[in-house]
């Protein structure tokens, strides 16, 4: 990209973080539209769910639910790979650890609590205080350069959503991943993820209240990069429900929310893209063809849900030989060997179901906290329970307000 292309959007992010006026100009529009859905539609409780931390992290540094009407609710979905990745896998890479394997990780995944001490350890973290070769790295290309110096059998821990998936990809077709370096494939695909949490919150909000909100979709920008907006039409054309495709800029939020409630006046379920300046209909192309020759889609776990259908990327048998499961015996997760793997008390995974706020969870901020995380919401920048915890300020007064009565 040139200078002066980077110039331009450089630009267009500081519209669209720093335009109070703008915002102000938004937060009037998403009332007035409130207000006719209450006197036209009878709507009176919408729930718009995201599916990216990013989002949940422009949410609540901004406090983006304190500028709209209450009666919209703002809810996360399981949009942080770091919080989804099952315990087991890790658990495994600690197994493995402590038989000789160098373990190349994430930093994210390299703190992450596991539910079961292996050895005595509870993270790749402890692993690697207790002697274990673990290094942690920004990239699988890293992992790879690092090996290329330091021979030894190894595992690369790959977790990621549709984001990341391209560039794992290009490595096998280009050749590039060395013998003896293992790749333990928990790589994740967001919309399948998105149909699951719908219907999870649907099926819960009905038992509760007896009846549905009214629904909305903040799909995420990153991932639709790849996907493009088409790949969330379903929701609008099966499940009748409004979806943007938003950027992370605070007028972004405000924008694709103010779209929903349009929509929702107006009777209409369109998948739209308010990302322009970085989403197509199509996506990406070309990575999404490289994934589709190195990965087969199979059903896979995701840490405090459960087996979701056609959600995973597993390396097709072509590249079997650095394949982790098939080279090292490692069993995959079914509905038969699945068991919730979250902490007793924890609740990651009504939280990433749109069931529960952190402050829900009894844990959150008294034995769970960013620097001593219990539950794996709490260690990532894009989980939803470290987010509120760091920038949720606003949300925690209101709770405190509202326990005291005032
Ligand atoms: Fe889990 Fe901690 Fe969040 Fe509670 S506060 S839901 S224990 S991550």
């Amino acid at each position: 990209m040139s200078e002066r292309s980077i110039e331009r959007l450089r630009k267009i992010e500081e519209i669209y973080r720093n335009n109070v006026e703008l915002v102000s100009r938004i937060r009037e529009l998403s009332k007035k539209l409130l207000e006719e859905l209450k006197r036209r539609k009878k709507i009176t409780k919408i729930r718009i769910m995201n599916f990216c931390g990013t989002h949940e992290w422009t949410t609540v540094y901004y406090g983006i639910r304190s500028i709209v009407p209450p009666e919209i609710e703002l809810v996360a979905g399981p949009g942080c790979p770091v919080c989804i990745t099952p315990s087991y896998y890790v658990e495994k890479c600690i197994e493995l650890a402590f038989e000789g394997f160098r373990i190349y990780t994430y930093g994210d995944t390299y703190r992450v609590p596991t539910v079961k001490r292996i050895n005595g350890v509870r993270s790749l973290e402890e692993a690697k205080a207790s002697g274990c070769d673990v290094v942690v790295v920004y990239s699988f290309l890293e992992a790879i350069q690092h090996f290329k110096n330091n021979p030894k059998d190894s595992i690369f821990l790959g977790i990621g959503f549709e984001t990341i998936a391209p560039a794992y990809a290009q490595m096998f077709l280009n050749n590039k991943v060395p013998e003896k370096l293992y790749f333990l494939s928990v790589v994740r695909l967001t919309p399948p993820a998105a149909e699951y949490s719908i219907e999870a919150c649907k099926s819960k909000l009905l038992e509760v209240y007896g009846e549905e909100p009214a629904f909305g979709v903040i799909a995420p920008g990153h991932v639709s990069t790849i996907t493009g907006g088409e790949a969330w039409s379903f929701l609008s054309e099966k499940y009748r429900i409004p979806v943007v495709v938003s950027g992370f800029e605070p007028v972004d939020v405000l924008l694709s929310i103010c779209e929903i409630l349009r929509q929702l006046l107006k009777g209409e379920a369109k998948t739209v893209i308010e990302y322009v300046r970085a989403v197509t209909w199509r996506g990406n192309i070309y990575a999404r063809e490289i994934m589709n020759r190195v990965f087969d889609v199979k059903k896979s776990a995701w840490r405090g849900i459960g087996i979701i259908p056609r959600s995973g990327l597993y390396l097709k048998d072509m590249y079997e030989r650095w394949d982790a499961y098939k080279q090292l015996g490692i069993e995959d997760l079914d509905e038969s060997k699945w068991v919730k793997d979250t902490p007793p008390g924890c609740r990651c995974g009504e939280i990433m179901l749109g069931l529960a706020y952190p402050t829900d969870c009894k844990h959150f901020l008294k034995s769970c906290t960013p620097s001593r995380p219990l539950g794996p919401c709490m260690v990532s920048s894009e989980g939803t329970c470290s987010i509120w915890a760091r920038y949720g300020s606003t949300i925690l007064i209101n709770e405190l307000a509202k326990e005291l009565g005032l």
